[in-house]
């Protein structure tokens, strides 16, 4: 019955079905100044790419915000619980659904911080640092992680196969193992995940996510730059602050 038992470092975020580009936001923009006409001319807006950015970035600028709604991203992704509960902190213009424990068999993937991941907190609350580990602590984090993870599959297994059922059984999985899910949201809620779970040197109010939930919004961001080009680029400039 054990399954072999998976470690990985990474975070999956792909995007589905998304409905997002500058045009959303500068068409629903004008009708507050064009009124019925924003209808006859809206095959206008596609040309003018000039109004279109200035359009955009005076909206960031003076954040005016409800524009930026009238999008949609669904990224799906696998992430570990530890990192998809913080996701779920997001509750404006942001939704979410996620595999279930009691449903479905979790599968024996677990995270493991990679070599990269800094592992020594300095500092005190609210001006924490982390700084790389050395050999000597990744080794010992390998080694426990392996030993809590392999412990805990052992115990779900177990009871699964007395005949327990799977909402009581996860209850001894970590919150290393991974979760999957689909998050859709707009490019203004977008932009607030962004501000909160990325760290970034241009902006105008800091923020020190989770290393982790970071791995994860580096990716989204990456998706929003393609689809929403002009939108991001004001987002960059103007502080990477949500309007
Ligand atoms: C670095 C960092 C550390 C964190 N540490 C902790 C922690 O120790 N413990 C913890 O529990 N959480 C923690 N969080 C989560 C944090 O408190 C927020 O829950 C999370 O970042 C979502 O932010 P938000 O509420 O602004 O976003 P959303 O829920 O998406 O809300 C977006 C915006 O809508 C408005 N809004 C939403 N709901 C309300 C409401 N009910 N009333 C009024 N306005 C509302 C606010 O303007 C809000 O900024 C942390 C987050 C970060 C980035």
């Amino acid at each position: 019955m054990s399954a072999k038992i998976e470690f990985r470092s990474d975070m999956t975020v792909k995007l589905g079905r998304s409905l997002a580009h500058d045009l959303d936001v500068t068409t629903t923009a004008r009708v507050s100044t064009l009124g019925p006409e924003v209808d006859e001319q809206v095959a206008s807006f596609e040309d003018n790419l000039k109004g279109n950015v200035g359009l955009i970035n005076y909206l960031m600028r003076e954040r005016h915000g409800s524009p930026f709604e009238h999008t949609r991203f669904t990224f799906y992704v696998e992430a570990p619980i530890f990192v998809t509960r913080q996701m779920l902190k997001h509750r404006a213009g942001t939704s979410i659904n996620e595999e279930s424990g009691r449903y479905r068999e979790m599968l024996p993937s677990f995270y493991m911080p990679s070599l990269v991941r800094p592992l020594v907190q300095t500092g005190k609350v609210g001006a924490y640092q982390f700084e790389a580990g050395d050999e000597g602590q990744h080794l010992t984090v390998e080694l426990m992680f392996e030993r809590a993870c392999h412990a805990a599959w052992s115990s779900y297994e177990a009871m699964l196969a007395r005949g327990i059922c799977k909402e009581v059984a996860r209850m001894v999985l970590p919150v290393s193992t991974y979760s999957t899910l689909y998050l859709t949201c707009n490019a203004r809620s977008l932009m607030h995940f962004l501000s909160l779970r990325t760290t970034n040197e241009g902006a105008r109010f800091p923020s020190h996510p989770q290393y982790e939930i970071e791995l994860v919004a580096q990716k989204m961001e990456a998706h929003f730059a393609e689809l929403m080009p002009v939108t991001y680029e004001a987002f960059v400039k103007h502080g990477r602050v949500a309007p």
